[in-house]
């Protein structure tokens, strides 16, 4: 069966399901997306669970650790399975791409445009009628002890961390409504369809379809078979490792990768898979001494961020900040809290590869000496802070604690360190010119016509924030890159 679309969007996850509604301000729009839909009204579990059916879930794997690396499947891609933390990043994240059209002045509108913020619709900042609810939620009592050890130790207050430039303890700022996550399923889908988006979940693509280096559509199979979408242009959104993989499986990518997978090349892009971007982080797990402590607020209370050696210049920022385990594990007791020391600007830099046998990713946390050596500091902060609530009776910590003094604390990091999930840039934009590019700052894929990615694969370096806003905004703001 053949079909013609005007605009064919490739996944429906954070990016993509802004990228389809704002090309059908242009004409029809097809969105293919390989996971599920799991109903309209959503059942309560979208809205409020952290662990979902597994439908709704890649479960890929790190070559070189060995380590679980989750990814969202199905509408709202990873903004369904994720923690509605929203942070947007600091204006020099995005002045530091150095990608015309994408400064922190450029992104701004794009981020003012996706949200609605409860708590400060007026700010110059913030937007006020948009799809995505952007709240802070009442901190509980271990969140609030944490703010007291922030403010002894020095660090500044910082009521809205969505402010340009915030930086300090305050509550965490989150896409929710109602207490409930509020990610593009629940924010977007409705506006989607009431603009005639065809959503088509269950609907996975294969390969795209070129007539020499144009793109013509792309090769799907759905609940009824096959089927050959043609289109006058496709926006692949379908995340850092859904995008390079089907790029790659469609003779865009690197030479020797398209010969192993016998890809017909169309485009040699040795940058398809390569600068693979995610924040470590290492896990602190303490008990509370009473449950009460964690359950008034189990996640998205506390968050402190500070710049390391701030002297430096180098912005080398630092998240700590507490959550209850359990909604995460289900195993866990009710007392166990993780506090998270995560490195928010790391310079490690991994790669993703697609064989046929499968796709290998090696995310490289920690690679870097650098990294190693600040992850070091940030744990020994966020162990400060762990000693002196236990001083007051508010935590227990194991004697056999990873991060306890008696040996290379760096080591230790890196033994214990994990992923924070936030994928990037393996497909990075950046100058036509320059190596390693893989989209212009249209967003048009090199080499080819009318063909784009507009997702987290396409962020040149990571933000230093959760990457979600960052995704919706990227895939808003391909309504405006790629030209109508
Ligand atoms: C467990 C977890 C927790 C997270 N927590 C947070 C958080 O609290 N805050 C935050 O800011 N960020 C968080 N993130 C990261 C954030 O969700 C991602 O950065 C964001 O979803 C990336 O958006 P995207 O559009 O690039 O990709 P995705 O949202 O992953 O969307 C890609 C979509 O494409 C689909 N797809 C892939 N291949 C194909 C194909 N061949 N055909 C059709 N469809 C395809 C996928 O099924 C998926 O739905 C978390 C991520 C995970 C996995």
């Amino acid at each position: 069966m053949t079909t013609r679309t005007d605009t064919l969007v490739i996944g429906a996850g954070a990016a993509g399901l802004f990228c389809a509604l704002r090309w059908a301000e242009h004409g029809s729009v097809t969105l293919v997306e390989a996971g599920p839909d799991a109903g309209n009204p959503l059942p309560r579990w979208g809205l409020y669970d952290y662990v979902l059916p597994e439908a709704h879930y890649y479960r890929y794997t790190d070559s070189g650790t060995g380590q679980a690396i989750p990814q969202g499947r199905g509408l709202g891609g990873g903004s369904t399975v994720n923690s509605a933390a929203a942070l947007r990043g600091q204006p020099w994240c995005y002045d530091g791409w150095q990608v015309p059209g994408w400064s922190w002045a450029d992104c701004l509108e794009g981020f003012r445009a996706i949200e609605s913020d409860q708590q400060y619709p007026d700010a110059a900042y913030h937007g006020a009628d948009g799809l995505i609810p952007i709240t802070r939620l009442e901190p509980g009592p271990l969140d609030a002890a944490v703010f007291d050890w922030c403010g002894t130790a020095g660090y500044p207050p910082a009521d809205d961390h969505n402010a340009p430039g915030a930086l300090g303890y305050g509550v965490w700022t989150t896409n929710r409504r109602d207490g409930g996550r509020w990610g593009t399923w629940a924010g977007v889908v409705p506006a989607a369809r009431r603009a005639g988006v065809r959503i088509c979940p269950d609907t996975a693509a294969g390969r795209l379809v070129f007539d020499g280096t144009r793109c013509t559509g792309a090769d799907v199979t759905g609940p009824d078979g096959p089927e050959r979408i043609t289109a006058g242009r496709v926006i692949v959104c379908a995340g850092a490792y859904g995008s390079p993989a089907l790029l790659m499986r469609s003779g865009i990518g690197p030479e020797p990768a398209l010969a192993r997978l016998g890809a017909e090349p169309v485009s040699v892009l040795p940058g398809v898979g390569a600068n693979l971007m995610d924040h470590p982080w290492c896990l602190l797990d303490v008990d509370v001494t009473d449950p009460a402590l964690i359950e008034a607020r189990p996640v998205s209370g506390a968050l402190l961020r500070y710049e390391l050696d701030a002297a430096r210049g180098e912005h080398v920022e630092a998240e700590i900040f507490p959550w209850q385990t359990r909604p995460y594990d289900l195993a866990s007791p009710p007392t166990r809290v993780s506090f998270t020391a995560a490195l928010m600007a790391p310079r490690s830099r991994g790669r993703f590869e697609l064989t046929p046998a499968g796709p290998e990713l090696h995310v490289g946390h920690l690679a870097a000496d650098a990294d190693a050596a600040d992850m070091a500091e940030i744990v020994a902060t966020t162990a400060e802070l762990l000693e002196s609530l236990a001083k007051d009776g508010l935590i227990t910590i194991g004697e056999d604690a990873w991060w306890r003094p008696g040996g290379d604390l760096a080591a230790a990091c890196r033994a214990t360190v994990s992923s924070y999930h936030h994928h990037s840039g393996t497909c990075r934009m950046g100058d036509p010119g320059a190596p390693g590019t893989v989209v212009g700052p249209d967003l048009a894929v090199l080499g080819t016509s009318g063909l784009s990615v507009a997702d987290s694969s396409v962020m040149p370096v990571i933000p230093r924030a959760n990457t979600n806003l960052a995704s919706m905004m990227i895939g808003f703001r391909s309504g405006d890159a790629i030209p109508a």
